[in-house]
């Protein structure tokens, strides 16, 4: 049976490793940028570019400055890869370009570049399509323009095209699953033969790879979130931007473990997991964790996208919390992170179709709330819940952040979204233990009513709290944003 859902979506279209601090307005229009240079390459046109100009609208135009928007393109331009390029590249290429007045796209085709006159941010105009839109142009030495317009969908999703009024992200709708899943009925309707949420999942997975390279992929991401804990973890001082926020994951961790003395992240890991932490203590090792992540998120720091990069800390968090407190001698550490990761995704996959994981289209509630669901459906299972406990989790998580508003100060993603990662970490350890303890079928509201409820939320909500950085805290706290 074909998968009738919106997309059929993989493990590893939710999990994503790339640059913070912003998934759809730093990642999602590098990607853009990226595809826009790779299909000049491969019409042959590459070598004939005179000129690029980049234009945001909407939301990429309000709170691009802060989120970094402006050097992610010029990043994509360049064609440097947010997955594998040095992160270091981001903080060096702003003042290269201003210093030489001019851009490699491809890498290879150097043009003048002047990027307060070759990017602009609109704000008074907004794509019909969607509040995250942006065009991109090329001028070629016989004076042809070449246009692309990209829209940023939120978790790194990019799309180009347009169908019945709605961007089309890029997908492989030819792919066929076993198990269609389009809501979370759909989901326990599946897990009814006794298998898990985990176990579906994987059966889905394997339309697009082995059962090899899925533990492998989720092992590097596993990895990957690791990495981003313990360089937040390792460093000090102050977030670029302009706000002048300190770093505290560092001195958090110091007062819980002491300095941070392990040569990489297994071994820092492996310190924590066999460290003598009381109650309290494991309390502040959540929301130190969450706070590390991101820190590096609002750092320009590699993190891994779950399901956006402003709330990439939830589930580093409550992964790192879980397995933390299993026997580091006796139990799978690696089977348990690929179980955590599976779950995680598909309840972020079933909120991407059914409703909205982008900020711009439904305020915070579909970013720290979407991730706090995941980890919360995710560890409910690892720690022995059912399918039933699973959901249940992910419908009290959510349930608790209806409504939440993106108001971001200056657009820099760290105000109040750096804590809010703790807080949706906590929310979720307590949504799963409280499902645990519940009987399923006993439940008011199932995770299907509350995603909808999260949805039509999102469509009343004033556009001003949706990642606009037009009310909330954001016009309370004034600032003088930096650009990178
Ligand atoms: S307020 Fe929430 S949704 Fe908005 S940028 Fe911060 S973390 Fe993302």
């Amino acid at each position: 049976m074909l998968d009738t859902s919106p997309h059929p979506i993989s493990v590893f279209d939710m999990l994503k490793i790339g640059v913070g601090p912003s998934s759809s307005h730093t990642l999602g229009p590098w990607r853009a940028a990226e595809h826009f240079v790779r299909e000049l390459r491969a019409s042959e046109r590459l070598d004939r570019v005179s000129s690029v100009r980049v234009e945001l609208y909407g939301s990429l135009a309000k709170t691009g400055r802060g989120h970094g928007t402006g050097i992610a393109v010029m990043m994509g331009l360049c064609g440097n890869d947010p997955e594998t390029c040095d992160v270091d590249e981001v903080q060096r290429l702003g003042p290269a370009t201003l210093s030489s007045g001019q851009l490699a796209i491809g890498g290879t085709r150097v043009v003048p570049f002047a990027r307060e006159h070759d990017i602009v941010f609109d704000g008074a105009v907004s794509l019909a399509t969607h509040p995250n839109g942006m065009r991109l142009l090329a001028k070629l030495d016989d004076g042809e323009v070449v246009e692309q317009v990209s829209y940023s969908l939120g978790g790194g999703f990019v799309a180009h095209d347009v169908a019945d009024g709605e961007p089309i992200a890029v997908a492989d709708l030819t792919v066929e699953l076993p198990c269609p899943i389009a809501s979370a009925d759909d989901l326990l309707r599946w897990c009814a033969d006794g298998r898990s949420v985990a176990d579906v999942v994987r059966t889905n997975e394997r339309a697009w790879r082995t059962d090899s390279e899925i533990d492998t992929g989720l092992i590097r991401i596993r990895n990957a979130m690791r990495d981003c804990v313990f360089r937040g973890v390792s460093t000090t001082g102050t977030l670029p931007g302009g706000l002048g926020v300190a770093r505290r994951a560092q001195a958090l961790h110091r007062s819980l473990l002491g300095p941070v003395e392990a040569q990489d992240s297994a071994a820092w890991f492996d310190g924590v997991s066999r460290a003598d932490l009381e109650f309290g203590d494991t309390v502040r090792l959540v929301s130190c964790l969450a706070l590390a992540v991101n820190e590096e998120n609002a750092a320009f720091g590699r993190v891994v996208t779950a399901p956006t990069n402003g709330a990439a800390g939830v589930l580093p968090a409550v992964l790192f919390h879980h397995l933390a407190g299993l026997d580091p001698d006796r139990a799978d550490i690696d089977a348990e992170s690929i179980r955590f990761l599976l779950v995680a995704a598909e309840i972020g996959a079933i909120f991407k179709k059914r409703a909205t994981i982008s900020a711009a289209m439904g305020g915070c509630q579909a970013e720290i709330g979407v991730s706090s669901a995941m980890a919360a459906a995710a560890l409910a299972e690892c720690q022995g819940g059912s399918a039933a406990h699973a959901l249940m989790a992910a419908e009290i998580a959510m349930e608790h952040h209806l409504g939440m508003t993106c108001d971001p100060i200056g657009g820099l993603v760290q105000v109040p979204c750096i804590e809010r990662n703790a807080m949706g970490a906590m929310k979720a350890i307590s949504a799963a233990h409280l499902a645990i303890a519940s009987l399923p079928e006993l439940a008011q509201v199932s995770l299907d009513d509350v995603i909808d409820t999260m949805w039509s939320t999102a469509q009343d909500m004033n556009v001003k709290y949706k990642e606009t950085a037009e009310g909330g805290l954001a016009t309370r706290i004034p600032v003088n944003v930096v650009e990178c």
